[in-house]
């Protein structure tokens, strides 16, 4: 009987031995696991954060704009949402930041004071432009180099219309208004302020012999297409992008950035609104 219990307290107590090392084995294990799911959800949670351009203040907006584009990726959401597309048109508008520089942005959500002039200026040579065009010095002279450059080609590229005023864009507004309606008329016109051509960087053109509107039919603007970058204009409103820009598609409206952003822009194909979404305001 004695020697029985003597066999047997080993046993238990290797038993007991064998219990303690597995327990400490799965022990930590379980932790790990704990922290990585912990870790998981602090991604999940902090994934705008990776885009280089995420703003702390636009987090909700991000989630709720997530939610109703399941379909884009998250440097979409990011952009679109830093851009103000997340709201309608001319809702959320502030005054444009920028002035008088040539990444000074101004679209359905950024609009230029009543009283806003651009400093500098000058009109166009009516070599170039129909009498009385003015753009910004700097632009005014990448045009005439531009309009100069397409005339060695063959080319004519016009300035039929460039910097207007805000009384200008007033009474040009209202009456697209009396004539199309409200609603079709701020499919194609600025509502006053918000015309990016109160900048004084942005101009319209044609050939001479089409009018402005069947710019896209001639070779002026396939010419426009393959050299505007180079004296820095953007097509400002194209085909693909009209959701981002607000603006139907526009093949006479170009827009003053300087040499470098407008390649980058042409590059990327990118719009100014996504430039500046992504790689100006962080
Ligand atoms: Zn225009």
């Amino acid at each position: 009987m004695k020697k029985k219990k003597l066999k047997t307290l080993p046993k238990i107590i290797l038993i007991l031995l064998i219990i303690i090392v597995i327990a400490l084995c799965i022990i930590p294990s379980k932790k790990e696991e704990n922290k990585n799911n912990n870790q998981e959800v602090k991604e999940e949670k902090n994934k705008y954060e990776k885009i280089s351009y995420y703003k702390k203040e636009n987090k909700e907006r991000y989630i709720a704009y997530e939610k109703e584009n399941p379909t884009l990726t998250l440097e979409q959401i990011i952009t679109y949402v830093n851009i103000g597309l997340d709201n309608p048109y001319y809702t959320n508008t502030k005054p444009a930041d920028n002035l008088n520089t040539n990444l000074l942005l101004v679209n359905k959500y950024n609009y230029l004071t009543e009283d806003y002039v651009p400093s500098n200026l000058e009109n166009i040579s009516t070599t170039y432009a129909r009498s009385g065009m003015q753009l910004v010095k700097e632009a005014k002279e990448a045009f005439e180099t531009l309009s100069e450059n397409a005339k060695k080609d063959g080319m004519n590229v016009i300035a039929m219309s460039s910097y207007r005023s805000y009384d200008y864009q007033v009474n040009l507004y209202n009456n697209y208004v009396a004539q199309d309606g409200k609603e079709a008329a701020d499919k194609y016109s600025a509502r006053p302020g918000y015309s990016e051509h109160q900048t004084g960087l942005a101009v319209d053109v044609y050939n001479l012999d089409l009018p402005y509107t069947s710019f896209e039919e001639t070779e002026e603007f396939t010419w426009m297409q393959e050299n505007a970058y180079k004296y820095g204009f953007i097509l400002r409103f194209p085909k693909d992008k009209v959701d981002i820009t607000g603006y139907q598609y526009e093949s006479w409206h170009y827009r003053y950035v300087g040499k470098k952003v407008a390649k980058e822009i042409k590059d990327n194909n990118l719009t100014l609104e996504e430039y500046i979404a992504k790689k100006v305001e962080n």
